[in-house]
């Protein structure tokens, strides 16, 4: 399994797109604990959703010179599931989880 060249930033993208997961659920349940913290929330979801976008337009696979974290339409047959999680979600738990992924584009498997 080949090392993947952009180590650091992939882990980086993978982190802040879990953050940004984890704020989502934060928007749907403070509604309703906690109001006043909204605004904040939001700002943060939106911060996070936005460097997630730049890293994944960022990274790119030196197999396809595709992004493994931007999906289009259609992803490579093999490409992996992972933890009921499938495309470019799978690759962003197999990274921060399992130091390890699968490009959507072009199956080729790297560790981090
Ligand atoms: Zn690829």
């Amino acid at each position: 399994m080949e090392s993947y060249p952009n180590k650091n930033l992939m882990l980086t993208n993978a982190y802040i797109a879990l953050a940004a997961w984890f704020s989502l659920v934060l928007l749907i349940v403070f509604p309703f604990v906690a109001p006043d913290y909204l605004p904040f929330i939001i700002t943060v979801f939106l911060s996070l959703a936005v460097i997630h976008t730049v890293l994944a337009f960022m990274l790119k696979c030196p197999n396809c010179n595709k992004r493994p974290t931007v999906q289009g339409l259609s992803i490579h047959p093999d490409a992996e599931e992972a933890y009921k999680l499938n495309g470019w979600a799978a690759v962003i738990v197999r990274v921060a989880f399992d130091k390890q992924f699968r490009c959507i584009h072009c199956a080729k498997d790297y560790k981090l």
